[in-house]
């Protein structure tokens, strides 16, 4: 079974969430099964910097005066290998996949990432040494594989699965993009790529796939429903008997706390009590109160409405009068950020910000912090709370997708069967965050516990393998349906 494995993020080379870390964990960990699967991705400056890279001599003709060269590396800290589309008018440019170095959208993505999906469909069909049985996409980013697939050989027998990382990002465009394009208008209607007048992308992946899975089982079932579905819930709800739903891991050679680089005390289960100098590291760092028993409640993230950051700065002030230090690192909606310098201004003893992405950082705030929040309006999986268990840093999360998938609530029942892992409320209002959160320092006080529910989180099975399993499995299932 041979995969071409499509992605517009990969860690360490390009990554702006959890899509870059998947990307770079799951097909090395499937090619540690012995699968043979390589990655395609867009040849942005780092990718184009990597010391092995050499020419295929394959060259992509992606549109009349538009030519890639193709080009292969291995992806670092792996064996993986990457198939790089060196087009400098597309991806040689600084700032992130999406965004300008002043966090504007490109205002080329629709072709970008049209093109990245062509590149894919022409090297599978006539490019590579190596023909895959399966493409498997990632996200909107990749949704028109199928569709360009289809105009250049309608015949193909090449199978697609579409992976949904995120629903809420779609790639949405303009019908006059089919014309330019040259897709197909046979497929642009209600039941193919149409979306209330123009080109969805997500929704061409959909309709191509011959198989579909999302990052967690409950957010397979969250988005057959309007709350969840961002307009998409119809067409899910019909494709359920081919979806399957699969919880991320997280890779343990980069966040392990006893292994970690990052971090200046190293530690683990049998000597849980080192942890306490990361904290104080961190608090000294930012100039805060220095003492190991102030409880410290980390956020990490991508600081947009989907994170509910809003529903903790409703309520900061009561969190930091419970006695707790708050720290953040993100970066993102000025609203959000603004709202955060000014927490921190009228706190700086109390309150921690980076307004950054700062890989470092966010090793030593996992390794550092007590509790970790994730109040998201929605998360597809999530991995910061993966992280955090792996770290000792409980994790204190709403109900919804991945997060409800792996983290057990501190109840007295699971407290008992000793399957407690961290702390869950279940809707999207501020005091029902604060509640959580008085009920986590509650036990945060009872150090025993404390240390026994951190036990359990850090031994918790987290690891890549028995997901990588898992998509192998549905890769099976894609190649059996005809
Ligand atoms: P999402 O993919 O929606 O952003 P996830 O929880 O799945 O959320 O993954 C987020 C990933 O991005 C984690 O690896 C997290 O550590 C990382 N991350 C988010 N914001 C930052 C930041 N400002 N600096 C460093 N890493 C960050």
């Amino acid at each position: 079974m041979r995969v071409l494995f499509v992605t517009p993020e990969i860690y360490p080379l390009m990554k702006i969430g959890g899509l870059g870390d998947v990307c770079h964990s799951l097909p090395t960990a499937m090619r540690a099964i012995g699968l043979d699967v390589r990655v395609l991705i867009p040849g942005y400056p780092r990718v184009l910097a990597l010391p092995d890279i050499q020419s295929t001599g394959i060259q992509l003709t992606l549109e009349k005066h538009l030519v890639a060269d193709i080009l292969t590396a291995l992806l670092p800290d792996s064996n993986v290998p990457l198939y790089i589309i060196d087009c400098p008018d597309l991806y040689r440019r600084a700032g992130t996949a999406y965004h300008d170095t002043d966090g504007n959208e490109w205002p080329d993505n629709a072709l970008r990432f049209a093109y990245l999906s062509k590149a894919a469909a022409l090297l599978a069909l006539n490019g590579l040494d190596f023909v895959p049985d399966i493409i498997h996409c990632n996200d909107w980013t990749t949704g028109l594989v199928g569709a360009f697939l289809y105009q250049l050989q309608p015949t193909h027998s090449i199978k697609l699965m579409m992976s949904i990382h995120n629903l809420a990002h779609q790639g949405l465009y303009p019908s006059a993009l089919i014309e330019e394009l040259d897709l197909s208008w046979t497929h642009f209607t209600i039941e193919g790529y149409e979306y209330n007048g123009l080109l969805s992308f997500m929704k061409a992946g959909l309709f191509y796939a011959d198989w579909i899975t999302t990052v967690s089982p409950t957010y397979a079932k969250e988005i057959c429903t309007e709350r969840y579905g961002h307009g998409l819930q119809g067409v899910l709800q019909q494709k359920t008997a081919i979806t399957t739903g699969i919880l991320n891991g997280i890779d343990l050679n980069v966040w392990n706390p006893e292994i970690d680089p990052h971090i200046k005390q190293n530690y683990n289960t049998f000597n849980l009590n080192k942890k306490q100098r990361n904290k104080k590291i961190l608090q000294k760092q930012w100039s805060m109160t220095v003492d190991e028993n102030i409880p410290m409640l980390a956020v990490i993230s991508r600081l947009v409405h989907q994170k509910g950051l809003d529903l903790i700065l409703d309520i900061a002030a009561d969190i930091l009068h419970e006695g707790a230090q708050l720290v953040f690192l993100g970066i993102g909606e000025a609203e959000l950020e603004q709202r955060l310098r000014q927490l921190q201004k009228q706190h700086p003893k109390s309150v921690g910000l980076t307004l950054a992405h700062d890989e470092a950082l966010a090793h030593q705030i996992e390794a550092g912090a007590d509790i970790f929040l994730m109040p998201s309006r929605f998360e597809p999986c999530g991995l910061n709370q993966l992280y955090s268990m792996h770290y000792g840093t409980l994790p204190l999360v709403r109900k919804t997708g991945g997060l409800a998938d792996s983290v057990i609530d501190t109840t007295p029942a699971h407290l008992n069967d000793k399957t407690a892992t961290g702390f869950v409320f279940a809707e999207e209002d501020p005091q029902q965050l604060l509640h959580c959160i008085q009920r986590a320092l509650l036990v945060y006080r009872d150090k025993k516990t404390w240390r026994k529910i951190q036990k359990t989180a850090m031994d918790k099975e987290v690891s890549w393998e028995n997901s990588a399993e898992q998509y192998i499995q549905c890769y099976r299932q894609c190649l059996a349906e005809e």
